[in-house]
């Protein structure tokens, strides 16, 4: 708990500023004493969403003027908006909901503003990634974050299997359409990892689904609603995975025509087993056994 001395220095009232301004993922009460500050002193804010920004306001008698600042005006508007900063303007910069500039715009004005030499003030807050990593029960020293995977299998497969040897939990957001084929594809890449589906977090249906990625499929069913972030474990200490439970995919790889090589180098890189082992059973399960004499 930190002593009335531990408070930062509140900023200087005068002189532009751009404050970064986290609003709730769910729960409308998790809006902190200091966003609601800032927003209320701020000169003008600056929204992915002016209805949204707009209703948030409202529900706390705020009254400030509002700008639209989305993926399709972001980089005019954020030249705007530094000259505003420049003359003087606190500019508070939210989104839809949860942090800034996590899987939403932002990025183009703090860059200017960097730039520019205008200070930046960034406010902690709700971000669904921190919220599902510190609930899902996986190991949180080390994460990537890796926002939403592409909606296509094959580059899915691809994008999951450039990261397979990473040994940190990887954190996706996902869209609940596509939550079901994307655990199919986690299940057929890495069947012994765990997951966590954190779906609708700080809602009134949250849910935490965890287990492997096919019994994360089966708890899931057929629902496609909500908002939901993907937890899956970084890949084991040591290789784990059963060599021998690839050689399905080695003889339908071989039966594509791919070289011995070539077949190893690929379940290298999805599965994050050595190389020079992959290729021996590559070796074992492609070569004919020859006859006995
Ligand atoms: N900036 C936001 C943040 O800090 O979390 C993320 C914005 S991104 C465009 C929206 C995605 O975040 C959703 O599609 C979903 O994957 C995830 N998300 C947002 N709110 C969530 C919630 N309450 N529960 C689970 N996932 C959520």
């Amino acid at each position: 708990m930190p002593s009335p001395d531990d408070r930062p220095p509140r900023l200087p009232v005068t002189g532009g500023i751009l404050h970064l301004v986290p609003t709730p993922i769910g729960n409308p009460e998790d809006i902190t004493l200091r966003a609601l500050r800032i927003l209320r002193e701020a000169d003008v804010v600056a929204a992915e969403d002016t209805r949204v920004a707009a209703q948030l306001l409202r529900a706390h008698d705020l009254h400030k003027p509002l700008v639209s600042y989305h993926d399709h005006n972001e980089v005019a508007r954020a030249t705007e908006l530094v000259e505003r900063i420049r003359g003087g303007a606190r500019v508070a910069l939210v989104s839809d909901a949860g942090t800034p500039l996590v899987n939403d715009p932002g990025w183009r004005v703090v860059r200017a503003c960097i730039d520019a030499g205008l200070p930046i003030d960034v406010l902690p807050g709700p971000c669904a990634a921190v919220v599902a990593l510190a609930g899902a029960g996986l190991a949180v020293d080390r994460f990537y974050y890796g926002g939403f995977l592409p909606r296509d299998e094959g580059p899915r497969r691809e994008a999951l299997a450039e990261i397979a040897a990473l040994r940190a939990t990887l954190v996706f957001y996902e869209s609940p359409v596509r939550l079901g084929d994307t655990l199919d594809t986690v299940a057929a890449l890495w069947p012994a990892r765990q997951v966590c589906v954190a779906r609708n977090l700080t809602k009134s249906f949250e849910q935490w689904i965890r287990g492997t990625a096919a019994e994360a499929r089966a708890t899931l069913g057929e629902e496609t609603r909500g908002e939901v972030v993907l937890l899956i474990a970084g890949a084991p200490e040591g290789a784990t995975v059963e060599v021998s439970s690839l050689d399905g995919d080695i003889l339908r790889m071989a039966g594509e025509g791919l070289g011995a090589k070539d077949i190893a180098t690929q379940l290298a890189a999805a599965t994050g087993l050595p190389r020079r082992e992959l290729y021996q059973r590559v070796l074992a399960v492609t070569r004919p056994a020859q006859p006995r004499r």
